[in-house]
C-alpha cells in the first residue's frame, strides 16, 4: 500500500506491507488524515518512533470480527493499551506503561491507505459529521483533557500561548464551551484568522495582565517561562506543548506565587465528537490543504510553515 514511512527520514513509499488484523482488532482505511506538531518532531527523529507516523485520523472499517464495527465509518483513540495492569484497571489506559500509540510509539500509524486498532479503541462517527470535522476529533478530545483535569470557572482570565494548531484548537474548545480566553500569538494573519471566528487575541502578553489560568500551546521550552511571568498568584498553569527541547526555568515564582502546573496530554474523544454533532465547534475554517499521501514531503513542508493551520492528508 502506499504510506508516509519514517526510517531515519520521512519517505513515501508505495510497497508497504498492508496490516492485518490479530484478534480483537480491525483494520481501517484512513479516509483523511491530520498532520500535528507530533508529527513534525517525529519527521526529525525527536521521537524514536520508525514506521509510519500519522494518529489524527477518520476511516472505514474494512476488515474485522466485530459486527458493530463492520463496514462502519470511525475514529480511534490513539492509545493503545494492554487492559490488566493497575493503569488499565483503574480507568487510566491512556496511562498504561505498556501501551503502544497509534503513529508515536511502537504501532504504524495513519499517513497511510490502512491502519489498524483494537476495537475497543474505535468509534463510528455520527453521519452528521463530515470527515473534514471528524479528522479533527483526537486535538478536540486533547482540548477537552483540559476540562476533565482542571476547574474553569466562566468568570476565570484565561490567557492560550500560542497561535498554532494546537492554541487554535484549544481556544475554538473553550469558546464553545462559552469561556472567553485570549489568545497570545505571535503571527499577525493567524490572529487575525482567530479573530475573525470570533476569539479575543493579541500579540503580547507581557503588559500588566494577569491570568487566573495560562496554558501554553506554543511548543516551545520557552512557554512555561512566559506562562510563569503572566499567570496570577495561586493561578494555574496548563501544560499543552511538548516541546522538542529542554529548558531552563527559574521554578522559583512558583513556589513564591503558589502556581498550580498541569500537564495535560490526550483526552476522551466522546466529548470532542458531541461538540462537533451539535455544532459547538466547527474546525473547518483551520483547514489549510489537503495533501496525497505521495505528497507527503510537501504536506509536512505546509505543516511546518507557520502561516499555516491544519494540513491533511488524503490516503
Ligand atoms: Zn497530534
Ligand atoms: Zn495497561
Amino acid at each position: 500500500m502506499n504510506a508516509l514511512v519514517f526510517d531515519r527520514g520521512l519517505q513515501f513509499r508505495a510497497d508497504y506491507p498492508e496490516p492485518r488484523a490479530p484478534a480483537g482488532e480491525s483494520v481501517v482505511r484512513v479516509s483523511l488524515a491530520g498532520i500535528c506538531g507530533t508529527d513534525l518532531e517525529i519527521a526529525l527523529g525527536y521521537m524514536a518512533h520508525s514506521g509510519v507516523p500519522g494518529h489524527e485520523f477518520v476511516g472505514r472499517v474494512t476488515e474485522t470480527s466485530n459486527a458493530e464495527l463492520r463496514g462502519r465509518r470511525v475514529v480511534g483513540e490513539i492509545n493503545a493499551a494492554c487492559g490488566r495492569c493497575a493503569s488499565c484497571i483503574a480507568g487510566l489506559a491512556r496511562h498504561c506503561a505498556t501501551r503502544t500509540v497509534l503513529g508515536i510509539v511502537g504501532r504504524d500509524g495513519a499517513f497511510a491507505e490502512y491502519l489498524r486498532l483494537p476495537d475497543a479503541n474505535l468509534i463510528p462517527v455520527p453521519d452528521s459529521i463530515p470527515d473534514e470535522a471528524a479528522v479533527f476529533v483526537e486535538p478536540i478530545a486533547a482540548a477537552y483533557e483540559i476540562l476533565e483535569q482542571v476547574h474553569l470557572s466562566r468568570d476565570h482570565r484565561i490567557a492560550i500561548l500560542g497561535d498554532g494548531r494546537l492554541g487554535a484548537v484549544v481556544a475554538l474548545m473553550l469558546k464553545g464551551e462559552k469561556y472567553l480566553p485570549l489568545v497570545v500569538g505571535h503571527h499577525p494573519e493567524k490572529l487575525k484568522r482567530l479573530a475573525d471566528l470570533g476569539l479575543a487575541t493579541s500579540t503580547d502578553a507581557s503588559t500588566t495582565d494577569r491570568f487566573d489560568v495560562v496554558i501554553d500551546c506554543t511548543g516551545q521550552g520557552t512557554g512555561l517561562s512566559r506562562a510563569i511571568a503572566i499567570v496570577k498568584p495561586r493561578g494555574t498553569i496548563i501544560l499543552k506543548s511538548t516541546a522538542a527541547e529542554g529548558a531552563n526555568i527559574n521554578l522559583a515564582p512558583v513556589v513564591v506565587n503558589e502556581i498550580t502546573l498541569v500537564g495535560s496530554r490526550c483526552g476522551r474523544f466522546a466529548p470532542a465528537l458531541d461538540a462537533l454533532a451539535s455544532k459547538k465547534i466547527d474546525p473547518l475554517p483551520l483547514i489549510d490543504g489537503s495533501f496525497a499521501l505521495k505528497d507527503g514531503l510537501a504536506a509536512f513542508a505546509a505543516t511546518a510553515n507557520p502561516v499555516n493551520f491544519k494540513i491533511l492528508l488524503k490516503p
